[in-house]
């Protein structure tokens, strides 16, 4: 599918922050926008009042206009069938809350916490896990950093600190340094990892100051993407990444397996050949949580192991990111069993 190009020029030039303000919030004007019709208004912005919509221009502008099955788009565009409540799709599927011991921090696994620097994202997509999360008793501000960071400091088999959110690249590069430098100031942690999609959604937030920070830790820092789709690998987003690594910042990419967005052979298969061109290994391909309001996305056990044998056979192994679900409770993610 061609990369369509119309829009990003007139974002060209403009740093985040100005891309971020001008974001898409209103069903209506994405449609207008992608020249599809308005159908299903009142049920789109009923959904809306559930988890809201954030598109910015820089994502639309890689969809293909008067294509009402884009995959890009299905990912953002609150859906009708979002407001059908189905028995097994609940507002914590992973169980967070217990593992939420106190404001910002999670910590499910051993050896590895979560930090959520942010309670917002670039973009909000509509089968994320944290639709319904409780980020308003999560916010913390940089004032309670440290009191944060003083849980991770008194347990000394944490590793490694994940900053999470919402999107920790939604904060300014001087909160981000900031930030860095308390965790490490903290003796036993020695990796850093960020989990982003702001980067996929807007390319210009990794900026040369945001690439010389994470460069010049003392930490070992890795960047998980979230990439679900060939097309979001943008030309971009090419150089950023290629700088980060050669910055000696590993990049991963985790991606969600989605009905009608990326569950077929090709695209997953495109997917990893072109992440690897970007630099960038596949690391997970994850089975759909099950959240409320994202069941049309979802994909039964079977078919995804049916099509994950399929990618097994198409691509080299290092090309193939690990077939995983989430449970709440488990000591690690558990790798689907392939032999059903
Ligand atoms: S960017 Fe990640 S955390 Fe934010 S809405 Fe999308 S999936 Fe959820």
């Amino acid at each position: 599918m061609p990369i369509i190009t119309r829009s990003a020029a007139a974002v060209e030039g403009e740093d985040w922050q100005q891309i971020l303000a001008q974001a898409f919030r209103r069903p209506q004007e994405l449609l207008e926008y992608l020249n599809l019709p308005l159908s299903e208004m009142p049920e789109r912005l009923q959904a809306c009042r559930e988890f809201s919509m954030l598109v910015p221009r820089t994502y639309a502008a890689l969809m293909q206009s008067g294509d009402a099955a884009d995959p890009l788009l299905l990912q953002v565009l609150p859906q009708a069938t979002e407001n059908e409540h189905k028995p097994g799709y609940i507002t914590d599927p992973l169980a967070e809350k217990d593992t939420n011991i106190q404001p910002g921090i999670i910590h499910k696994y051993r050896g590895r916490v979560l930090l959520l620097a942010t309670s917002g994202c670039a973009v909000n997509c509509r089968y994320c896990f944290r639709r319904h999360f409780a980020y308003g008793e999560n916010r913390i501000g940089r004032k309670q950093w440290a009191e944060a960071l003083s849980y991770v400091a008194a347990d000394t088999s944490i590793s490694e600190v994940i900053l999470s959110g919402g999107d920790p690249l939604l904060l300014q590069d001087d909160a981000l340094q900031e930030l860095v430098m308390l965790t490490e100031a903290i003796p036993h942690v020695r990796r850093l990892r960020i989990h982003s999609r702001l980067p996929v959604v807007i390319p210009q937030r990794l900026t040369p100051a945001l690439q010389s920070l994470l460069s010049n830790s003392r930490l070992q820092v890795s960047m998980v993407l979230h990439i679900n789709h060939p097309t979001e690998l943008s030309d971009a987003l090419r150089q950023p990444l290629q700088a980060l690594r050669q910055n000696g910042i590993t990049l991963l990419n985790q991606a969600v397996l989605l009905r009608k967005v990326n569950d077929n052979l090709g695209i997953l298969s495109d997917l990893s050949e072109r992440l690897f061109e970007f630099g960038v290994l596949p690391y997970y391909l994850h089975l759909l949580d099950p959240v409320r309001g994202a069941h049309h996305f979802d994909l039964s056990e079977q078919e995804a192991v049916l099509l994950y044998r399929q990618l097994l056979a198409e691509l080299p192994g290092y090309l193939v990111p690990r077939l995983v679900r989430e449970e709440a409770g488990k000591a690690n993610k558990s790798p689907i069993n392939l032999d059903r």
